[in-house]
């Protein structure tokens, strides 16, 4: 370690920063993780928390429990009302990194909502999931809200063929699990997991409880229960090699997910 640290340091002074020696003495580092016992939570949006009370209650119920046994870092997906931005923003011809920020607030206001129902049992919303005093409250009541849209704001980088976020909360959590080096990334949404179709409309669609990200891309499913760009995510992470979807409209699932069990789908990176 220390001799390859010598060589790297050797290597930055002569070579530019994408030369092949350089990258591979890189490359040869070991990998921290900063969060190692935590799991990453992901609150629906659309599927949770739009849902009102007869959704959001038993959930915060059940984290409120699981907390006894798991720290978990809480993202909050944005949904129903984002989508009804996106639509207003795009036909005033506005641009990607403008219905960026507009989604982040909608994503902030799901994360003020589950913390004010979570603040009585101590479990606080944070400003932002970056470190500053997140691993405090882990240490101390084992969970912490967060807002899920990752935070590019205008400087997003557009998708080609439309004017929608490419990476919103499915995409902001996964970051933020892979970059801290989490246990585990569970999104926790209304179905019981990956269909061959989406299951609200396609009625013949049948369940998927395991998958990889190549055979998930050779079905080419028009629409996914994770947002796309996570899978490609996922392919070129160094510490999550999976993401599980559980169904979180049936008490008990996210518990079981947290426990290591099988339950609804499980999207590997291999
Ligand atoms: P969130 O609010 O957590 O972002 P979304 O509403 O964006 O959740 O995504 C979950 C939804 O994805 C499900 O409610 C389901 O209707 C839809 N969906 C689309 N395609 C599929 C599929 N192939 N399998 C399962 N769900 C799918
Ligand atoms: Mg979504």
């Amino acid at each position: 370690m220390g001799n390859s640290m010598m060589e790297f340091e050797e290597l930055l002074k002569q070579k530019h920063l994408t030369d092949e020696e350089l990258l591979q003495v890189a490359e040869g580092a070991q990998d921290y993780r900063i969060l190692p016992d935590v799991t990453v939570i992901k609150v629906g949006g659309q599927s949770m928390m739009d849902r009102g009370r007869s959704a959001v209650y038993p959930l915060v119920e059940e984290i409120v429990s699981a907390r006894k046994n798991h720290k978990m870092l809480i993202g909050t997906g944005a949904g129903t009302r984002a989508r009804h931005l996106y639509s207003i923003a795009a036909g005033l011809n506005l641009p990607t990194g403008v219905l960026t920020q507009l989604g982040s607030s909608v994503a902030d206001q799901n994360a003020s909502m589950l913390g004010q129902l979570l603040a009585k049992y101590g479990i606080s919303s944070v400003d932002g999931a970056a470190l500053s005093t997140v691993p405090l409250y882990l240490a101390e009541v084992n969970a912490v809200v967060f807002s899920g849209m990752p935070p590019y704001g205008l400087w997003i980088r557009p998708a080609v063929e439309n004017v929608i976020p490419p990476y919103r909360t499915d995409a902001g959590c996964f970051l933020v699990a892979e970059q801290f080096g989490c246990k585990a990334m569970i999104y926790v949404k209304d179905e019981d997991g990956l269909y061959t179709a989406n299951p609200k409309t396609s009625p013949n669609a049948t369940f998927i409880p395991k998958i990889s990200v190549d055979e998930m891309k050779a079905k080419g499913l028009q629409d996914s229960i994770v947002e796309f760009p996570v899978l490609d995510l996922l392919k070129s992470s160094r510490h999550i090699h999976q993401i599980q979807i559980v169904n979180g409209l049936v008490s008990g699932n996210l518990t079981r997910a947290l426990a290591g069990e099988h339950v609804g789908t499980i999207i590997t990176a291999e």
